[in-house]
């Protein structure tokens, strides 16, 4: 769709909303300004039904709009793209909740700590992409904190072992592997929840993307490889 914007000497150009944002020169040698594509929308007296964010976003990302070329986590510059997808889906989702030891021993505490998580999907599968510029610094910060998936699996063979081994060995070794076990996965399921906190409060930084978590509390960001 295209807008009309006006140079000071009078003349109307038409431009398109991927130009939003930038400028350019008119014949009269002046610089025009066109404005954000919200302001173009409202020129053209296009009423602002709020379009569902995920339309809005992939949007105001292909105008470039969004995101910002300073790093979201300190602000300096050069920062990259880096590219992240919300997964909103959960709000979809119900839990069958509850503690439940035969899903314990049948999983090797595979769903011990995920037991809220057990869960039905419904409706459609909610993808937003949410990329962000970061400087190499901030990238490297974040990358440290990324959880080891080698902690989780860890954890989980311990159970499963402790488990087999009380029938060969003494119980309280047994208890000990199985209770390191629980440890390792505990440790891990804390890690993942410390990354994901600190990729949301680097994802807010856009305004923008705050919108998905208003909308979807429980989104969960994805680092795409
Ligand atoms: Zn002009
Ligand atoms: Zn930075």
């Amino acid at each position: 769709m295209t807008f009309s914007v006006s140079c000071e000497c009078g003349k109307n150009h038409a431009v398109s909303a991927g130009s939003a944002g930038s400028r350019f020169q008119c014949e009269c040698n002046l610089t025009v300004n066109v404005p954000s594509l919200a302001q173009l929308r409202d020129m053209a007296g296009i009423v602002p039904i709020e379009a569902p964010l995920e339309f809005e976003i992939p949007e105001l990302l292909e105008s470039g709009t969004i995101p910002k070329s300073e790093c979201a986590d300190c602000g300096r510059t050069p920062a990259e793209l880096v590219h992240f997808v919300a997964d909103c889906e959960q709000l979809h989702t119900k839990s069958s909740g509850g503690f439940s030891w035969g899903m314990f021993l049948i999983t090797g505490g595979q769903l011990f700590l995920w037991q809220d998580e057990v869960v039905e999907f419904h409706g459609r599968d909610t993808m937003i992409p949410t990329p962000v510029c970061l400087c190499s610094q901030c990238h490297r910060n974040l990358n440290s904190l990324r959880p080891q998936a080698i902690a989780d699996q860890f954890g989980r063979i311990l159970i499963i072992g402790g488990l087999l081994s009380l029938l060969v060995i003494h119980w309280s070794i047994a208890v000990t592997i199985f209770a390191t076990g629980v440890a390792a996965k505990l440790y891990a399921s804390k890690t993942a929840e410390r990354f994901q906190k600190q990729l949301r409060l680097i994802i807010e930084s856009e305004p923008m993307y705050r919108k998905i978590f208003r909308m979807y509390p429980d989104a969960i960001i994805l680092v795409e490889r």
